[in-house]
């Protein structure tokens, strides 16, 4: 059952009610230390230096080194996403009669499966190589200068940084995905005062707080014409990396040469590379056991998996028949007629393999991504507020699940909770990644196997 709450502008819409402190630098602060907190990386980068990350490899959490003033503060705290995000009124916002709309698919015009038929690009994807091809494609055809895109740091290449690609090259070096912690607005300054057109790339929460930048006419967000960005599971805390190089022994991450969580072919490996040379690699969907162990809270109270609010989401597009023949396989989103039209000038000069699917066949092939965002993150949100613990408003609600969906979230949750001590992380550490890998992936299928029915149950019924 889907229930649209009602809001009122006057009234700062949908705001939790322990966040109706008097500053908003307090209603911030709240949201900064708590699970609310996306880690988008706003409030640090419109803060002029007074909100810094001091701990990107601990809790990655902004710290308030100086409190700017009231004008200022009210700036930030409408730009963060973690305390509300109104679904239907930024649809309404950015969407005007979209061809098709689905509650878990959010505004669509067309979905494909797809690749870049550039094998380069393709293969330095992290599935399609569809983003960066979309990139290069504008930037060579002049309707960008740049990209905001998010590759490993330089300095410190364990940890991500976001960056302006200005040339192919530079898009190509920031594509596959990064699973732990990004906050590509931290570079909101830089996008400012870029002054050329530019395409943006970024997770659910990321892009949301630029829909409500672009709300107020935010003069931060003036240059960017463009915003795509990637489907999101879940991401993990930079633990997840040490936990991960402990297993082989390594006790140094800071001698980590390259790191990549998608190397090599769809759907690739988690690989580091060290600067003695030591390199260690695991298959991706081995490498997914890390996920219970360091995964960041607020990735299970985010309700968007395909990215509703971007022009173009790609995702990968799981299905055997697509995974068994490697290469790359993106399923690919178009919400807005822009991104219609640039996915259709593609294809027609060559640079794009598109093959239309329905919104029944989208959700089919996401339904457990789909299922743990708009059935499970909403069970978890009502388990929360019975807890007393403040939640997002999304302005949207999904209820009246089955009591079998239920049950099954408690056990997600006790796992998740057992899973993220202190003495679960350094237990699974002791053991070789390859055995746990295959361990978790057997398990996953079982489980996979066992919840099917209770996931499916009306999973595509709602519109
Ligand atoms: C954290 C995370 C979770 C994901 N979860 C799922 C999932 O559950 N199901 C699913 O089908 N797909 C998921 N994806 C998407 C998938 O991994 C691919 O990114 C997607 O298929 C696009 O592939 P591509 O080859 O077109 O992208 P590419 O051409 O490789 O381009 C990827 C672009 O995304 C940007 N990017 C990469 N990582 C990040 C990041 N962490 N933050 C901001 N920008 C980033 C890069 O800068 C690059 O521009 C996830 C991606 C990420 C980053």
């Amino acid at each position: 059952m889907y229930v649209q709450k009602s809001f009122n502008l006057n009234l700062k819409r949908g705001e939790p009610t322990s966040f109706m402190a008097h500053r908003s630098i307090d209603k911030l602060k709240s949201v900064i230390k708590s699970d609310l907190c996306t880690r988008c990386g706003s409030c640090v980068g419109l803060s002029k230096g007074n909100i810094v990350f001091k701990d990107k490899e601990g809790e990655y959490r902004p710290v308030v080194v100086n409190e700017p003033d009231e004008i200022e503060a009210a700036r930030l705290y409408h730009a963060c996403p973690g305390k509300e995000f109104n679904f239907p009124y930024y649809r309404g916002l950015f969407y005007k009669n979209p061809l098709d709309f689905h509650l878990y698919t959010g505004p669509v015009e067309s979905i494909y499966i797809a690749y870049s038929t550039d094998p380069e690009i393709r293969s330095q994807g992290a599935s399609g190589g569809i983003i960066s091809a979309i990139l290069i494609w504008l930037l060579e055809n002049g309707k960008i200068k740049g990209a905001v895109v998010t590759g490993m740091s330089k300095k410190t290449p364990w940890l991500t940084e976001p960056f302006i690609a200005t040339t192919k090259e530079e898009i190509l070096e920031a594509a596959q995905s990064k699973y732990i912690i990004t906050s590509v607005n931290e570079i909101l300054p830089e996008i400012e005062a870029f002054d050329e057109p530019l395409a943006y790339v970024g997770l659910p929460p990321q892009v949301q707080s630029i829909r409500k930048l672009q709300e107020i006419n935010d003069i931060s967000v003036k240059n960017i014409k463009y915003i795509f960005g990637p489907f999101y599971g879940n991401t993990l805390h930079f633990s997840s990396v040490r936990s991960f190089l402990k297993s082989y022994k390594i006790r140094d991450y800071k001698n980590i040469n390259k790191l990549y969580f998608r190397y090599g072919e769809w759907p690739g490996n988690m690989r580091i590379e060290m600067n003695d040379a030591r390199v260690v690699q695991l298959p991706k969907f081995h490498a997914n056991y890390l996920i219970p162990f360091h995964i960041l809270t607020n990735s299970l109270l985010c309700t968007d998996l395909s990215n509703e609010f971007t022009d173009i989401s790609g995702g990968d597009a799981w299905a055997p028949v697509y995974e068994e023949r490697g290469k790359g396989f993106s399923m690919v989103i178009a919400r807005s007629k822009t991104g219609n039209q640039i996915l259709d000038e593609m294809q027609a000069a060559g640079r794009l393999s598109l093959d239309k699917i329905t919104i029944d066949e989208a959700i089919t092939m996401h339904s457990h991504g789909y299922d743990l965002k708009k059935r499970g993150t909403f069970i978890r949100l009502r388990f929360r507020k019975f807890l007393g613990m403040t939640n997002p408003d999304y302005g949207y609600e999904i209820k009246g699940f089955p009591f079998t969906r239920y049950m099954m979230e408690v056990a997600i949750n006790a796992l998740f909770i057992i899973l993220g001590t202190r003495f679960s992380r350094w237990l699974v550490a002791q053991f070789p990644p390859s055995a746990v890998g295959k361990i978790f992936e057997k398990s996953r299928k079982i489980w996979k196997k066992a919840t099917y029915s209770i996931k499916r149950e009306n999973l595509s019924g709602l519109n």
